[in-house]
């Protein structure tokens, strides 16, 4: 299978693809895919340069181009664009930098610091307070202001274990409770963890937590050889209970395995594991290791991005057959936007030293990329948190229309760029220029457009 992308056409936008079985038509911005002949083809782009080249076109040519006219092929549609607006109703906190494992290829030196010796540290309590009460301010008045709001939104996240600061997270979401219940709209709890839990802090998630992502390296060994505790023993038996729990309770949680050269070739066993072992499970997103972090002083190592490729798509159909959702963050042909994340948008993220980054990944003032990423602080004296505009201002301009390496990209509104803090890690944004990452992802959004393809309804 090849990935090949034609020139891509200003207006409509319109891509040719190649996979074994010929060219395929490709129009992103309508969710418009055909498969097609080089004559067709031919026609079709004619068109779409010049549409008054119909005229000198002959009766099969015209044929085609009316075919695809009255299927939406060259309408013009709005590009996806981003808030601009700083206004948010989410908040994610990273309640601590403290871990209770020590991940081989951990991107944030969880439990160690950051990697440049920073403190171990607990967000103050008045942080996580005024962030919530922000959210609130601005759920109220984006409501008068007719915007439904249904809910808002604490993520705990973390450049550390966010339970290992436990008592923080139960204030955090009582506190919340108590905020939605004054604005009259639910406040919806989701966490990131590795899944060590306790009992009790177990029987608190279920309780209170609406979803649940757990890192966890999909096989037993692996998970121990790559998850180790703080104290070197094995973290297997601890998530494995947490995932069972969670299952029973009916509570929604999603798996984040990280692939490593020496896991590829299990993927589609990870899969055929998780659908034994967890039946509540709700996706398996499978991410290859960036080399950062801890991992560049380990023997991790990305996998090849054709290895990936080819067991991600065996692992696929094992998920297919066993009811298992797989997800790879590079491949989203479902979704058109002009950001990778949030983070041109100003994802408002909280760290524990009450810095705000648009980031998750960068979470440390010595980290040379928080010049880019933090774009705020809450301000002790002020008691509430301030922000820089011109920093929200660049960080706005981090999407894929300014991205001119995209631009010829069938995936440019799905992928947009991938993640700026991977492929921008200390360049600018002129000279972004992809990534090894861009084979994988032009290559599964290929995959989903053909699986698009193939589908029939299923009476048929
Ligand atoms: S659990 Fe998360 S924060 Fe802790 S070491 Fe592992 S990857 Fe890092
Ligand atoms: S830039 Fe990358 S690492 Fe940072 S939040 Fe976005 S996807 Fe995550
Ligand atoms: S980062 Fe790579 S795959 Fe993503 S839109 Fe740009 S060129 Fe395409």
């Amino acid at each position: 299978m090849s990935a090949a992308n034609s020139a891509g056409l200003a207006s409509p936008e319109l891509f040719v693809l190649q996979d074994e079985e010929g060219p395929i038509l490709y129009a992103p911005l309508a969710g418009l895919i055909a498969r097609a002949n080089a004559t067709a083809i031919q026609a079709a782009l004619a068109f779409a340069r010049d549409p008054s080249s119909y005229d000198a076109m002959d009766k099969d040519q015209r044929f085609v181009v009316d075919e695809l006219r009255e299927r939406g092929f060259f309408a013009s549609h709005t590009r996806p664009s981003h808030d601009t607006d700083f206004r948010p109703t989410q908040v994610t906190l990273f309640p601590t930098n403290r871990c209770n494992l020590r991940c081989s290829y951990c991107y944030a030196f969880g439990g160690e610091g950051g990697g440049n010796g920073e403190p171990l540290t607990t967000m103050r309590f008045e942080v996580a307070q005024r962030a919530i009460d922000l959210i609130a301010r601005n759920a109220k008045e984006r409501a008068a202001e007719g915007a439904p709001i249904h809910n808002f939104l604490v993520s705990i996240h973390g450049n550390g274990e966010p339970f290992c600061a436990f008592d923080l997270i139960r204030e955090i979401v009582f506190y919340g409770q108590d905020v939605a219940e004054e604005l009259g709209v639910p406040a919806v709890f989701n966490a990131a963890t590795n899944g060590v839990l306790s009992e009790e802090q177990l029987d608190f998630v279920v309780a209170n937590f609406g979803s649940i992502n757990i890192s966890f390296d999909g096989l037993p060994a692996f998970q121990d050889a790559n998850r180790p505790t703080a104290n070197g023993r094995g973290s297997f038996v601890a998530v494995d209970r947490t995932m069972r729990r969670l299952g029973e309770a009916g509570v929604n949680f999603g798996i984040r395995t990280t692939v490593t050269a020496n896991m590829v070739d299990s993927m589609a066993d990870i899969v055929s594991f998780v659908a034994d072992n967890y039946p509540g499970l709700e996706q398996l997103h499978f991410e290859p290791v960036w080399e950062c972090g801890r991992c560049k002083k380990s023997s991790n190592a990305m996998p090849s991005s054709k290895v990936f490729i080819k067991r991600y798509l065996e692992a696929l159909a094992v998920g297919q057959e066993r009811g298992v959702r797989l997800v790879y963050s590079g491949a989203r042909q479902d979704m058109l936007v002009d950001s990778f994340c949030k983070v041109s948008s100003g994802s408002f993220t909280v760290t524990p030293t009450g810095d705000v980054t648009a980031c998750y990944e960068v979470s440390y003032a010595t980290d040379p990329r928080s010049k880019r990423f933090f774009f705020g602080r809450f301000d002790a004296r002020k008691g509430d948190f301030v922000f820089d505009e011109q920093k929200l201002k660049e960080l706005s301009s981090l999407n894929v229309h300014n991205i001119r390496y995209c631009d010829n990209c069938f995936c440019r509104w799905h992928c947009a760029g991938d993640c700026a803090a991977k492929v921008l890690d200390g360049i600018d944004l002129h000279e972004h220029h992809g990534s090894v990452r861009c084979e994988i992802n032009r290559t599964l959004t290929l995959n989903q457009i053909q699986r698009r393809l193939d589908w029939r309804p299923p009476d048929e």
